[in-house]
């Protein structure tokens, strides 16, 4: 557990009691804090009993004298309107922070100059924090994981000299964490989401900016205008690499064919290693994600005084990769099983079908969202037939008709079977029985991980089927 000593002795409000607020209030009264932690739902405030976490209603306690209000990064802070405890917080001076500050004012105050790599970007961001985790790990260092990944940031091992922290930054944690100063801050991308919490795609990206202009070493993607704004903002403010999936840049870290390369500023290359044929890491967002996985771990070896002499193609090539996200299940003869359930929208699913160009056989639907999935239209050339599921069959189908031969599944078994007959059928090199539903799962699952699992299950008692092994 991480501490907050910073806290000791001083009077502490936690709302949203979730995995991060019962792991803060823990480490706060480990710390000698007085905690006085609430939530609205009823399970939540069990489960901090459960705990032995201290409860008082903070709609009705004296406000003057807390120290801080640790929010969950889930209660909104600016947008629609603050919560109820913010105002309460903003009227009595109150400062408003999440679990991530309290990781920060511990590292600064025990162990400043260790290993810290926080990892933003509205695409992308679990992804590169594994890879991340995995190249640091493979080179045998200490690596710590967490914040919106896995586990709360404050169940993790303490920051000490030697031993990285790997953070995943959603902008909500950011906009709660004023002293973030991480040893390399990434920004991966950004584009337009969660605008109802941010107001505007401007306030969205200047809190992620955060995260760069903070950072001792800032690492950029310039895939994008916003990303190619920041860089040059943050340029003359202290050092920064960029990375680009998209073209050669110099210096920066880009892609020569599937290498990664990086540049100097006389376009002098050096290779890093080659994502081809590593089936974790197909397609070009996740070029992305490993130009900065790469440029993150290298530069902050280089800033520690390390060596940057990494088997990196050893580390590229052994990712495991995260379930879910275009993850490869298992062949039938050379009929590949992929599940990509964490596409949720058209956006995600669109990465997949770029990533698979020809002979998929694909399976969508869900609870739909808005748009549907008019956008996919130029990847329609690549699929063979679609097996629509779920409550956006109608909505699909009518995008589909005369284009992209379908057929009404209802149920992700009834698709499955049917995907995979007609790919065993099929006469293409590699073909694909893709779930990537370009829907939420609400309709027919609790979420997208179980459909995932539900989809795994279902793949593996396939007859014939062969399991991917582990790398
Ligand atoms: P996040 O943690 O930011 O949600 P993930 O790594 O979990 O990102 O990936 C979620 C989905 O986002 C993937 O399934 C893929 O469709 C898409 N994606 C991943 N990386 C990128 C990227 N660099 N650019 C655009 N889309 C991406």
């Amino acid at each position: 557990m991480i501490r907050a000593t910073s806290f000791k002795g001083k009077s502490v409000a936690v709302f949203g009691l979730g995995a991060s607020g019962i792991a803060s209030a823990e480490a706060l009264i480990a710390s000698g804090a007085i905690v006085s932690a609430w939530d609205d739902g009823i399970a939540a405030r069990d489960a901090a009993i459960a705990r032995d976490i201290p409860l008082f209603d903070l709609s009705v306690v004296d406000w003057s004298g807390f120290a801080a209000l640790v929010l969950a990064p889930g209660v909104p802070l600016t947008h629609p309107e603050p919560h109820w405890t913010v105002k309460r917080a903003t009227e009595h001076g109150v400062a408003v922070i999440g679990d991530i500050e309290i990781f920060a004012r511990e590292r600064a105050l025990h162990a400043p100059g260790s290993p810290f790599i926080g990892i933003t970007g509205t695409n992308g961001k679990s992804t590169t924090t594994a890879l991340i985790s995995h190249i640091l790990r493979h080179a045998g260092l200490d690596v710590q994981m967490g914040g919106n990944i896995g586990r709360p940031i404050l169940t993790l091992e303490p920051p000490e000299p030697g031993r990285f922290h790997v953070v995943e930054l959603s902008s909500f944690q950011i906009d709660l964490t004023p002293t973030l100063g991480p040893t390399v801050g990434v920004m991966l991308n950004v584009t337009p989401d969660h605008l109802d919490r941010h107001g505007s795609i401007e306030h969205y990206a200047e809190i992620k900016e955060r995260l760069v202009l903070g950072a001792d070493i800032a690492a950029v993607g310039i895939d994008d205008d916003f990303g190619l704004a920041m860089l040059r903002r943050r340029i003359n403010v202290g050092p920064v690499v960029a990375f680009s999936a998209e073209k050669s840049i110099a210096p920066g870290y880009s892609l020569l064919g599937d290498t990664i390369v990086c540049s100097n500023r006389e376009g002098l290359a050096v290779k890093l290693g080659s994502l081809e044929g590593v089936p974790t890491l197909r397609g070009k967002h996740n070029g992305q994600n490993a130009l900065a996985a790469v440029a993150a771990v290298r530069e902050c070896l280089s800033a520690l005084g390390r060596t940057t002499d990494l088997d990196w193609q050893g580390a590229l090539s052994s990712f495991p990769g995260l379930p879910h996200r275009m993850e490869e299940i298992g062949r039938i003869g050379k009929v590949l099983f992929i599940n990509d359930s964490k596409a949720t929208n058209a956006d995600s699913t669109e990465k997949a079908l770029q990533s698979f160009p020809r002979d998929v056989y694909w399976i969508a639907g869900g609870k739909p969202k808005a748009g549907g999935i008019e956008s996919l239209e130029p990847h329609f050339g690549g699929i063979t037939k679609a097996y629509l599921i779920g409550e956006a069959t109608d909505a699909f189908a009518a995008t589909l008709d005369g284009k992209v031969p379908f057929e009404r599944s209802g149920t992700l078994n009834e698709a499955l079977w049917a995907a995979s007959a007609d790919a065993q059928l099929s006469d293409g090199q590699e073909p694909v029985v893709l779930l990537s539903p370009a829907c939420a799962s609400y309709d027919q699952f609790r979420n997208f991980e179980v459909r995932g699992d539900c989809f795994r299950g279902l793949v593996a008692a396939l007859p014939g089927i062969e399991l991917r092994a582990g790398p």
